[in-house]
C-alpha cells in the first residue's frame, strides 16, 4: 500500500514536470509552467523522504535549509546577463550530487554484504563517470564565462581524452566484475573529474553557451543513472526529461548559430586568415546621428521594426524601450519587435527582457516570420545587437559567422544602430551594416540612446 502511493506520487510528479516543460514552451504560460515543476519536485522530495528509509533526519532538513537559503540569495542577486554562469554551477552540482549519492549508495550496499545486481554497479560507475565530468567541465565553463579562466590550448587534446576515457571506463569495467573494489569507483571519479576539465579547457569562451546546455544534459543522465542506482523513479524520470531537453536545446543553438556540435566540441573558433578588419569596413562610411535627427526619421515612418541585443540585456533598457515603442504608437506608427534565437548570451534571453517591461507576447516576431516584412520596414532600429544583424553572415563564406541566420534589417529603408562604439559582438568581427548608405549610428549606451530618442520624438 505505502509503495503504490509512493510511485503514485512519483507519477503525479512526473506528468508535473512534463506539463512544467510544456508550458515553458511559451512566454504568457512560463511562469506557470515553472510552479508546475516546483510543485511537481515538492512531491517527488517528499515521496522520496518517504520512501529512501531515511533513518535521521537532521543531516536533511539542515542541508534543506543550507541550500534554500544559499538558492534564494543567489537567485535574486544573480544579473539576467549572468545567468549562464549561475546554470553552468547547478549543473555542476547536480552533477557531483549523483557522483556522491552513487558513491555513497556502493558503500552502504558493501557495508551490508550484499552482492549488488549488475544494474547497480553499472549505473554506479555510469554515476560516477557522467557526474564528475560534469561537474569540472560546469565548473571550468563557470570560470571562462566568469572570465576566471581563458582558452587553454592542450598539445594532443583528443588523444589525451580518448586516453582518459578508456581508462575510466577501464575502472569502471573493474567494478562491475569486481564490486568489492571500491578503489576503482574513486580511480574512476579521479579520470572522469580529469576527462571533464580536459574536454572543456580547450573550447573557446565564444562556445560556452551551448557546452553548458550540453552539460545541463549530461547532469540529467547522471541523475538518471543515480535513479537506476537507487531505484528510484522519480530520479530516473527527470533525469531523463533533463537529458532530453538538454540536448534538444544545445541542437537548437548550435543550428541558430549553423556550427556543428563536433565543431563546437573540438574545433577552435578564430577569425581565419583572410578576416576583414575594422578599418577595411568602416572607414570612412559610418554615419553617426544626432537624436533630433533620428526623430524626423521616425516622425514619417508608418512600421518600425526593434531589434534588441545583448547591449538592451547589459543596459536594462527594456523599460526605455517599451516607452518609445508607446510614443510611436501613439503617433500611430506600427512597432514590432525581431527576435533572433540567439540575441542575448541565452536563448529567450529577450523575450524574457520585455516581457518583463509589459512589451505583449504578439509584437514579439522569430526571426522567419519577421525577416520577409523588413523590405516593408520604414525603419529598424538595432538596440545593442550586432552578430545578429551581421549581412556578412550571408555574404562572406569565410566569416567565422558564415552561414549564420541573420535577421536582414540591411532591407529595411533607414536603419538606426544604438551602440556605444563599433566595437564588435561576440563572435568578434566586423559589421558592414554600420557602414551601409541606408544606416545611421546613434552612439549610446542603449538606455540613454532609447531616452533620447523618445524625448527627441516628443520635442518634434
Ligand atoms: P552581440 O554580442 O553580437 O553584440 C552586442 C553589442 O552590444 C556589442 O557590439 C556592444 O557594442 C553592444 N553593447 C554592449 N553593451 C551595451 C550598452 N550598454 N549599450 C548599448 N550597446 C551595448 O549581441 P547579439 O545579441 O547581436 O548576438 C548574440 C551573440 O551571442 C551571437 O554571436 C550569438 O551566436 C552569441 N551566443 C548567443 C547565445 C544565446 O543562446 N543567445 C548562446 C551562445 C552564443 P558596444 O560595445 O559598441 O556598445
Amino acid at each position: 500500500m505505502r509503495e503504490n502511493l509512493i510511485n503514485l506520487a512519483y507519477l503525479v510528479a512526473a506528468v508535473l514536470f512534463i506539463l512544467g516543460i510544456k508550458g515553458m514552451t511559451h512566454p504568457r504560460t512560463a511562469v506557470r509552467g515553472n510552479r508546475l515543476g516546483a510543485v511537481g519536485m515538492l512531491i517527488a522530495v517528499v515521496a522520496a523522504l518517504l520512501d529512501l528509509h531515511v533513518v535521521r533526519y537532521e543531516w536533511i532538513i539542515a542541508g534543506v535549509v543550507l541550500g534554500a537559503g544559499i538558492g534564494a540569495l543567489m537567485a535574486n542577486r544573480v544579473q539576467m546577463t549572468d545567468m549562464p554562469q549561475m546554470v553552468a554551477l547547478l549543473n555542476g552540482f547536480g552533477g557531483i550530487a549523483s557522483t556522491l549519492v552513487a558513491g555513497a549508495a556502493l558503500l552502504e550496499t558493501l557495508a551490508v554484504a550484499v552482492s549488488p545486481p549488475l544494474q547497480f554497479t553499472i549505473a554506479t560507475a555510469a554515476s560516477g563517470l557522467i557526474g564528475a565530468v560534469t561537474f569540472w567541465g560546469s565548473l571550468v565553463a563557470f570560470g571562462k564565462l566568469q572570465g576566471l579562466v581563458g582558452d587553454i590550448r592542450i598539445t594532443g587534446a583528443q588523444m589525451l581524452n580518448a586516453a582518459l576515457l578508456a581508462l575510466t571506463t577501464a575502472f569502471g569495467v573493474w567494478l562491475v566484475i569486481d564490486p568489492s573494489a571500491t578503489w576503482a569507483y574513486w580511480a574512476l571519479v579521479v579520470t572522469a573529474s580529469i576527462l571533464g576539465l580536459s574536454l572543456v579547457f580547450p573550447i573557446g569562451g565564444a562556445d560556452m553557451p551551448v557546452v553548458i546546455s550540453l552539460l545541463n544534459s549530461y547532469s540529467g543522465l547522471a541523475a538518471a543513472a543515480t535513479g537506476f542506482v537507487l531505484n528510484n523513479n522519480a530520479l530516473i524520470i527527470t533525469g531523463s526529461l533533463v537529458g532530453a531537453s538538454g540536448i534538444i536545446l544545445t541542437n537548437i543553438m548550435c543550428k541558430a548559430m549553423n556550427r556543428s556540435l563536433t565543431n563546437v566540441l573540438f574545433g577552435i573558433w578564430v577569425p581565419s586568415e583572410e578576416a576583414v578588419t575594422g578599418d577595411e569596413v568602416y572607414a570612412g562610411k559610418v554615419k553617426a546621428a544626432h537624436a533630433d535627427e533620428l526623430a524626423l526619421l521616425l516622425e514619417g515612418a508608418r512600421r518600425v521594426v526593434i531589434v534588441p541585443g545583448y547591449g538592451m540585456a547589459v543596459s536594462q533598457a527594456q523599460h526605455a524601450v517599451r516607452d518609445l515603442v508607446l510614443m510611436l504608437e501613439e503617433r500611430g506608427v506600427e512597432v514590432e519587435f525581431a527576435i533572433h534565437p540567439v540575441a542575448g548570451r541565452m536563448p529567450g534571453h529577450m523575450n524574457v527582457l520585455l516581457a518583463e517591461a509589459d512589451i505583449p507576447y504578439e509584437q514579439m516576431k522569430e526571426m522567419d516570420e519577421i525577416n520577409p516584412t523588413f523590405e516593408q520596414t520604414d525603419v529598424a532600429i538595432v538596440i545593442g545587437a550586432n552578430d545578429v544583424v551581421n549581412p556578412m553572415a550571408r555574404t562572406n563564406p569565410s566569416s567565422p559567422i558564415a552561414g549564420m541566420p541573420i535577421l536582414n534589417v540591411d532591407k529595411a529603408r533607414s536603419v538606426i544602430v544604438i551602440k556605444r562604439s563599433l566595437s564588435p559582438g561576440f563572435a568578434g568581427v566586423p559589421n558592414p551594416l554600420f557602414a551601409a548608405d541606408n544606416t545611421l549610428m546613434l552612439f549610446a549606451d542603449a538606455k540613454k540612446g532609447a531616452l533620447d530618442l523618445m524625448n527627441a520624438l516628443k520635442a518634434a
